[in-house]
């Protein structure tokens, strides 16, 4: 019975060093951290992506650029040729103007194209600098965190280590085979102990049947069979 209440008692210390570690792992600085490097990531992408999509504009205005020039020069090569040496039936008129018309068509369309990609690529550059400055933003407050955390930590890490201090010597009163099973509960459930109130298991409120009653009372070792938890009286 004593060694019940010696288990008993290193539990509610256990318990209250268990707290603190949860509480280190569910810090709300932590989840902020843990928030500000995904973004910091995300817009480090993002960046790269921006670049890599302003390059493929680069070349492909290069390109368009030739085909204009190219065009403008077939112009003036029809426009010569018309000069030098004019048409002289109707139906040559027609076709030669068909095809300065077809020209300038096609110039108007690399010139629309090449317009768009300027206008692209200006909107780009504009979203690049904000994507910039946000992931600068977040690093600042990263950085801010991270020191926040640390500090927090470090507090609350003294805090675990004394209180897990002050478990171990209340746990040395306990017998070893009695904290071992405490222990092997423990993976399963926790608190691994529960008192028995009315004649139920505290930890999980159902009622015993007497045979387990009595048991319990006689100061044997009890699980409850609902719960899993040792049930002392
Ligand atoms: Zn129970």
């Amino acid at each position: 019975m004593e060694q019940f209440e010696a288990l008993w008692l290193f539990q509610a210390e256990d318990m209250k060093a268990d707290a603190i570690a949860s509480a280190i792992k569910r810090s709300p600085t932590r989840q902020k951290l843990e928030k500000t490097r995904d973004l910091i990531l995300e817009r480090q992408k993002q960046y790269k992506q921006i670049e890599s999509d302003t390059a493929a504009m680069v070349d492909r205005k290069d390109i368009i650029t030739q085909a204009l020039d190219h065009s403008q020069a077939q112009l003036t090569q029809l426009r010569e040729r018309f000069e030098k040496d004019p048409p002289q039936t109707a139906e040559n008129v027609r076709s030669m103007m068909a095809e300065v018309g077809k020209c300038r068509e096609t110039i108007r369309q690399y010139e629309l194209e090449i317009n768009r990609i300027v206008k692209e690529s200006a909107a780009n550059d504009k979203l690049q600098r904000s994507v910039r400055l946000e992931a600068a933003n977040a690093k600042k407050q990263f950085d801010q965190l991270k020191a926040d955390y640390e500090e927090e930590s470090k507090s609350k890490k003294t805090e675990l280590d004394a209180q897990r201090a002050k478990a171990k010597e209340l746990e040395d009163k306990v017998e070893p085979s009695l904290l071992e099973e405490y222990n092997t509960i423990k993976r399963r459930i926790s608190p691994p102990v529960a008192r028995l109130t009315h004649g139920q298991c505290s930890g999980c409120n159902t009622s015993l049947p007497s045979a387990i009653l009595s048991r319990i009372k006689g100061g044997a070792l009890v699980e409850c069979e609902t719960c899993g938890r040792m049930i002392i009286q």
